[in-house]
Formats: C-alpha cells, structure tokens, sequence
C-alpha cells in the first residue's frame, strides 16, 4: 500500500475503541491517552510477548514489580533530581514551550539533553534564523532553559508547602530495580551475570508530548537491568544488541523498518548507548535503547543510601556490578505494531482497512458467527462454538450485519480467524474458517477448532 500515515492509524485506533484521548468529555488532556477496549488487548499482548522473551526463555533473569512511590532520595541519587531535564524554548508570541533540541534539530543542527543551557543557547542563536514556532510560525523566542521532567506529588507530605519537599513518581522502572537488587541477590539463587525485568508505568513532565502516543507524559516501560562484571559488560552488551533486535524481527517487524543509531554525545559515564529506531509515519525515531551504563546506578545508591551493594562470590573479589539496559515503552511498541502492521488492500473485489497482527499481538484471536442471525438454531450452534472457544482464546461473537461486514470489522481489528456457523453445520459438525490475510476458507470439525484456530 502507499505510505501510511499517523492519520490512518488515529482514525482506526480511535474508530475501533484502540485510543481514547483521556478525558475527553472535558477537551482531552495535553500528553495523555486511554487504551481501549482492543488497546488493552493488544498493549496486554505485546506485554506478554516482552515477558516471555525476557523472563520466560531467559535462564538468569527474573521478574520484579517495584512501586511507583519511592523514597525521593532515589531521584537524587540518580541524578534525576539535578539533572533529568530538556531544553525549552517559549515562543513570545503565543507562550507555547517546545524542545529547543528537536528544534534545533529541525532546523538542520544538532543539541541534546546533555548539553549546558550555555551551549544550548549558542547553538540555538547559530540556528535562530531556521527556526520557527511549530504553533503560530513566528520567530520570537525567549531563551532556552532547563525544564525538570520529574513530576512532584505530595505522597506522605501533610504540609501547605509540600511542593518543596516533595516525593516523586518514577521517571524510569529502572531505579526500582537497582535498589531492589541487594533483595532480589539475597532471595534467589541468581548469580552475576543476572538480569531483572520489570514492566511498569512512568511518568514525565514532557515539555511538548507530540506525535500521538510516541510522547506521552504517563507511559508505560519495560526495562530489563543485567548485573554483570566489568570484563564481561561489553560482551554481554553486544548479546543483548543482538538480542533486542531479533525480537523484533520474530515479532513480524519488517528488517527495513528498524535501524541502529548509536548516542552523539555519551553521558560520562556510559560504556555505550544504541537506540533501535522504527520507522513510524514521522520517520525512524528511538524504540528502544540499549546501553551499557558501567558502575554508576548501584555506585550512586551506595553513596546515597549507605547500604553495600557489591557482589562477592566464594573465593572471588568483590566489585561493583555493572550494569547492562534495555529499556522499551509499551505505548512507542504499540504505536509501531499498528504501524507496521497497518494495511489497506482488495479482497473479493472491495477495499478494505486491515490489521495484519501476528497472532499473538491480535486483540483477539477468532470470532464467531452464525450465518443468519433469525435463525435460532444457527445462533444457539454458534454460541456453543463460542462459548468453546473462550475459555482458551479471546474470542468474539457477532451476529449483526452481514457476514461480509463482520469480517470487515475483524480484518480492521486484526482478527486471525472468521468462525461461521451455517445450516451444514448443524447435519456434520463442520464450521467455514476464514483467514484473515489471504480471505481462504476452509472446512474444519468442531472437534478440531480448537487446535486450527490456535495457531
Ligand atoms: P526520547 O529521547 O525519545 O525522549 P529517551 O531517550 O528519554 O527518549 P529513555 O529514557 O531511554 O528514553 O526511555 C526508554 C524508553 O522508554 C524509550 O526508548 C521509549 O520507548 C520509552 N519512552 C521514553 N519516554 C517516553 C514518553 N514520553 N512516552 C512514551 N514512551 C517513552
């Protein structure tokens, strides 16, 4: 198909209950989304796909689900406090912030997040006259500043002046790892190298949250922290390089459609930083970074917290593990599985919109008709067929329209596979299975529909 656009997958994902806009009755809230109810289906999906490739198959990596809340003093030992910024500008003319980074980037030059507000701001007057606001076009800026991405809350704290005492909700899964980490080495049996994979929601004060669900202010990641020696932090790093992008391609990504792009501009301590870019409607932007980040995280915590965070085994020397990340969001995963998977095509003469899910993302898996719907026995056939079915697979029962139609509104959700019950049916226990790609159909036993369906 032509290229697809951000508007093809807005319309379908919000048409087919993928993506609310959160709070929309009250005009929609800058940054924030709701999944629906294929949304939570699919993001529940991609979740267990993550799971299973990071926790299942691994041998020496296990689960953890730490709280949103920490002790704030996390937030200063990791630097967040002091440093977890972005560089904004303020256009004068209308007061919308936007990253001064991106558009200074837009504009042809290169800044990041790293950068001093002193270099940030020579780079962005070299680039003034390229620059304009992506909101009313004018060229009027204020200077750039730092804008901390944290966001307070006054969890615990009875005070009216809470705001400057404040707890923190997590900016990253990550921190709840390494200070669990002296936990997790003291109740299992793991041995360095091991890693610990969590799943869980983030939150960012995002200056200018763009691009649909690509930039939210609430998301959610999946990160995974291997604890590793310093000989081994390079070799294991390149395994899991290897890895992630693997993953992709047996998820069903297309190999055109993810890139390497390795870090400008490393932070002093990094041993190094890759992102896998994906091709979204709005060009190849980060997925997922892997990074090698040495002894900083759990050096940082010992400092802070005072507790002994180094590794010692029988007869060995005790160090400092370092530390190897993936980290990935569920929402930038989904926004790419609708847009790969995304596809407009003719099938029996008329166009139609469909999701080409694998079968483990698709929101469900098969759904079930019966061919007429005034047809008591037909209906009554059909709901013991589907009433089969789901106790294994997320199936759907549909009776309404005609049959065509109700395979239009499962092609466009991804559905695998048409279940129809007609009048044949009911003399030899044979059920039409459609498949959703190639539009065949196929005779096959009730017996056995279990197993056909749940490829
Ligand atoms: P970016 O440069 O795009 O802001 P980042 O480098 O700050 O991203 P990390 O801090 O490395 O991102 O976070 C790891 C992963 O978490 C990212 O690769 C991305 O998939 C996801 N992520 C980060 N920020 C957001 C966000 N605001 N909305 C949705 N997902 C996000």
């Amino acid at each position: 198909m032509t290229k697809k656009t951000i508007e093809d997958i807005t319309a379908l994902a919000k048409r087919r209950g993928f993506i609310y806009p959160s709070s929309e009755i009250y005009g929609g809230f800058v940054g924030i989304y709701d999944y629906g109810p294929y949304g939570v289906e699919l993001a529940n999906n991609i979740k267990a796909a993550w799971w299973k490739a990071m926790v299942q198959m691994e041998d020496n990596i296990v689960g953890l689900d730490s709280s949103i809340f920490t002790r704030p003093e996390v937030w200063v030992a990791s630097g967040h406090v002091g440093g977890f910024s972005d560089p904004m500008v303020e256009c004068k003319e209308c007061n919308t912030r936007s990253r001064a980074d991106h558009l200074i980037e837009e504009a042809g030059g290169f800044a990041d997040e790293k950068m001093t507000p002193e270099e940030i701001n020579k780079v962005f007057d070299e680039y003034r006259k390229k620059i304009k606001c992506p909101n009313c076009g004018k060229q009027n800026f204020a200077e750039v500043k730092n804008f901390n991405l944290l966001t307070k809350s006054n969890l615990g704290n009875f005070n009216d002046d809470w705001s400057k005492d404040p707890t923190y909700l997590r900016g990253e899964t990550c921190q709840g790892i390494y200070i669990n980490y002296k936990n997790v080495l003291d109740t299992t049996r793991v041995k360095v190298p091991f890693g610990i994979a969590q799943i869980g929601k983030a939150f960012r004060n995002e200056i200018a949250p763009r691009q649909y669900i690509f930039r939210k202010r609430e998301f959610e990641q999946m990160e995974m922290q291997m604890f590793v020696t310093p000989e081994n932090e390079m070799s294991i790093y390149e395994t899991w390089r290897e890895k992630r992008m693997q993953y992709y391609l047996d998820l069903g990504f297309k190999k055109e459609n993810l890139k390497w792009h390795e870090h400008e501009n490393l932070v002093f301590y990094a041993k190094a930083a890759w992102d896998i870019e994906y091709n979204f409607p709005f060009g190849f932007k980060e997925l997922e970074g892997v990074h090698a980040r040495g002894d900083y995280d759990l050096t940082q915590h010992m400092k802070h917290s005072g507790a002994k965070l180094t590794y010692k085994e029988e007869g060995g020397e005790e160090f400092t593990p370092h530390i190897v990340e993936t980290s990935v969001g569920v929402d930038r995963t989904f926004l790419a599985a609708m847009t790969e998977f995304y596809d407009k095509d003719e099938l029996g003469g008329e166009e139609r919109t469909v999701l080409r899910f694998p079968y483990r993302l698709a929101p469900v898996k098969a759904a079930v008709f019966p061919l007429l719907k005034n047809k008591p026995e037909l209906v009554k056939k059909a709901r013991e067929v589907y009433d089969m079915l789901k106790g294994e697979i997320r199936t759907e029962f549909d009776d309404s329209g005609n049959i065509g139609k109700r395979y239009r509104r499962q092609d466009e959700i991804g559905t695998p596979y048409c279940v129809t019950i007609d009048f044949d049916t009911l003399e030899d226990g044979m059920v039409t299975v459609r498949e959703r790609d190639s539009g065949e159909q196929k005779r096959v036993a009730i017996e056995e529909l279990s197993a056909a369906v749940s490829k």
